[in-house]
């Protein structure tokens, strides 16, 4: 059976002007894919220009001869991908269509849809393994976990299995190699990425990672990520974990073998505030093992703001965290999420926060209650225009509280205004990583 399944694999593409990132998550079916003997590949949409992209799809089944598709669901791609399916499904009757991805494993009911076969949103990837080497039958679905899927035309829904704790496979990183001149994050580079952990520990309101993986935070062994790292044909590393620096043995683990190995490679990772303000210690040895970036989750300059968000930290681990990177010379992506009640002064605090603790690099995202997530259930009653396109962190989906949406997106093009160009300036001088340096050059 597995010999005759011909997998495609598509990324949908949505707008994202600062980054274009390896796709991660379906080079570890890629690679399940290898491993099984299927024939395998990756579309991936970021690749391709907007036009022509259903027209290009059929291209590529018709070429290949595949029969099996597989779509990575963003929350962002819902609406699109159910279209796509529909499409497909008209075309080509025979085509078996799976949905999978961080907005499946969440929300699965979005994609019980007519068109679609099978939707994926278990833990790991084991029932993959069962379904690709066992059949695309119905009593193969029934001994599975973490599906839905049809049986005598209505929708059956598995239970999840249990959280993993590390990937059954290799992803196979061929699209990324492939892609490579395409990759970029705004003003840093071309970066590959891995994954040390499932989760996160934490329960900010706003957060849809930390619901990943039953809800549970689980880690790779380390050593395992340490090969990994040796392995990518690429110097620029991007850990997507929610939180890599969380336990500061497993860091220094990580940057101590890094070092014996003589491994050359700059990382970039996420890290809380109050990890970084309580371990100041292990930074000098982050530096040491090549961290250039860490991307802090600051969300909010006010403890009100960042009781609300249910973060855990303070304003003042905040300051003390930034400061604590910029000592060390280590970039502080500082990551802000901006609430539909901030008011005008809000947005004027959020500028002067950002100059007095000379933070050059920057992200703001709009506070967006998605689905699964503890801020929908408080919020799902007040959500405008919640149609799955805009929910990408850019739109408004929360009626500003203390202005007009129009004078609310003003506002927030003003601060990418205020902030943009000095990263472009400061990268284009060489600078962009002078953690001291406070001017434009
Ligand atoms: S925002 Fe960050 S710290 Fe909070 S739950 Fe999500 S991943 Fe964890």
């Amino acid at each position: 059976m597995a010999k005759k399944l011909r997998v495609l694999l598509i990324r949908p593409k949505y707008t994202s002007l600062v980054a274009n990132l390896e796709p991660l998550g379906l080079e570890y079916l890629a690679g399940l894919a290898k491993e099984l003997g299927i024939k395998c590949r990756i579309h991936d949409e970021f690749q391709y220009p907007w036009t022509f992209r259903f027209r290009r799809m059929c291209e590529i089944i018709d070429k290949g001869g595949y029969n099996f598709i597989g779509f990575n669901a963003n929350a962002n791609t819902v609406d699109y991908i159910n279209k796509r399916a529909k499409q497909l499904k008209e075309k080509y009757p025979h085509l078996f269509i799976m949905v999978g991805g961080p907005e499946a494993e969440l929300n699965y009911t979005e994609f019980c849809k007519k068109a679609v076969d099978l939707v994926y949103h278990d833990n790991g990837l084991s029932t993959l393994k069962n379904i690709w080497t066992q059949g695309l039958a119905t009593e193969v679905f029934d001994r599975q976990t973490g599906i839905c899927y049809k049986r005598n035309g209505r929708w059956v829904i598995k239970k999840k299995g249990a959280p993993v704790d590390c990937f059954i496979n290799k992803p196979d990183r061929t699209a990324f190699y492939k892609g490579l001149k395409k990759n970029y994050i705004f003003m840093k580079g071309k970066y590959a990425l891995s994954k040390a952990s499932f989760s996160c520990p934490f329960r900010c309101s706003f957060c849809y990672c930390t619901k990943m993986n039953s809800g549970k935070y689980t880690e790779r062994d380390i050593m395992e990520v340490v090969d990994e790292v040796e392995e990518i044909r690429h110097d620029k590393i991007w850990f997507v974990d929610d939180t890599f620096f969380f336990d500061a043995d497993r860091v220094r683990l990580f940057c101590n073998e890094i070092l014996r190995r003589g491994i050359k490679k700059t990382f970039m990772a996420y890290s809380r505030a109050d990890f970084l303000a309580a371990n100041p210690e292990i930074l000098p040895l982050a530096y040491k093992a090549g961290f250039r970036d860490i991307l802090v989750g600051l969300e909010a300059i006010n403890d009100d703001q960042l009781t609300d968000y249910h973060k855990q930290t303070t304003r003042y681990e905040n300051i003390t965290a930034i400061k604590n990177l910029h000592d060390n010379n280590i970039v502080c992506d500082g990551l802000f999420v901006i609430s539909h009640t901030a008011t005008r002064e809000d947005f004027r605090s959020l500028m002067r926060f950002v100059r007095e603790n000379n933070l050059l690099w920057v992200v703001f995202g709009i506070f967006t209650p998605y689905r699964g997530t503890d801020a929908y259930d408080r919020y799902k009653d007040q959500v405008v225009n919640f149609r799955s396109w805009r929910l990408d962190g850019t739109h408004i989906t929360l009626k500003p509280t203390h202005m007009t949406s129009f004078e609310f997106m003003m506002r927030y093009y003003w601060i990418h205004v205020l902030t943009y160009p000095k990263i472009m300036v400061r990268t284009f001088f060489g600078t962009g990583y002078d953690t001291k340096r406070k001017g434009w050059f």
